[in-house]
């Protein structure tokens, strides 16, 4: 079973999904130990492990990136395209200031500068230890009326390929939420397609064509996601879902 986890903010005041940069390299520490971390699609074995992150906020670069090279590790970032900026030479601690519901207030994304810039996204791509997905372009909720599915699902695709220069294979579902019609488009322009849901998958394939990840913040402890317990939960839920699909 591949198991992909799913983090978001580092020493944000959003408790539930966040985790401390202490606990986060306490963490990666024991991932680098226990096993090989994989971007969507390379060859897994039994000790292999996905790890992402979403929405590509600036505590990404500033706290797991060095993470990620301090301890050879891989993950993929979910970025909505719309918040990234070209660069930016303002202060990281102005940058790390915004409480969680003020980074999409207003204009606060341009002011504050609370994502990784493109700037930052290549850099971290270029070192090999990120990947960059989509996360559509507006976090918006796909199911919503009125959601401009192509703008957000190929849209944003289009958009992160001419700044990045590179393929994006991966799209990572804002909230988790979609509907048939978001699926099939989709799974027509990315060979992955993400969502959230506590289960584990066989392959890369995912279950009925959907890569489940399970919930990486508010550790308690280093080894909480990893406790046969837990392990346990996530394998009995992957077994119904794979009954049900
Ligand atoms: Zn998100």
């Amino acid at each position: 079973m591949l198991p992909v986890v799913m983090y978001h903010h580092i020493n944000s005041d959003d408790l539930p999904l966040s985790n401390t940069d202490t606990m986060m390299d306490a963490h990666l520490r024991l991932i680098a130990q226990r096993y090989t971390t994989l971007f969507p699609g390379e060859t897994s074995s039994s000790a292999s492990i996905c790890l992402t992150f979403d929405d590509a906020y600036f505590d990404f670069y500033h706290y797991v990136f060095p993470l990620l090279q301090k301890y050879n590790l891989k993950a993929l970032l979910a970025v909505p395209a719309a918040y990234i900026l070209d660069e930016t030479n303002l202060d990281p601690e102005i940058r790390l200031s915004l409480k969680h519901h003020e980074i999409y207030e207003g204009e606060n994304y341009k002011t504050y500068i609370p994502f990784c810039t493109y700037v930052e996204l290549r850099e971290m791509v270029q070192s090999g230890h990120v990947m960059v997905a989509s996360h559509s372009m507006n976090h918006v909720n796909l199911i919503d009326e009125g959601t401009n599915l192509r703008e957000e699902i190929v849209g944003s695709k289009l958009l992160l390929e001419e700044k990045l220069g590179m393929r994006i294979t991966s799209f990572v579902l804002p909230f988790g939420k979609y509907n048939d019609a978001a699926i099939v488009l989709a799974r027509e322009h990315y060979p992955y397609v993400l969502r959230i849901g506590n289960a584990l998958n066989p392959s890369w394939n995912g279950i009925g064509g959907l890569i489940y990840r399970i919930k990486g913040d508010a550790l308690k402890t280093p080894d909480t996601l990893f406790t046969f317990r837990k392990w346990f939960g996530f394998w009995l839920k992957t077994m119904i879902k794979l009954v049900k699909s």
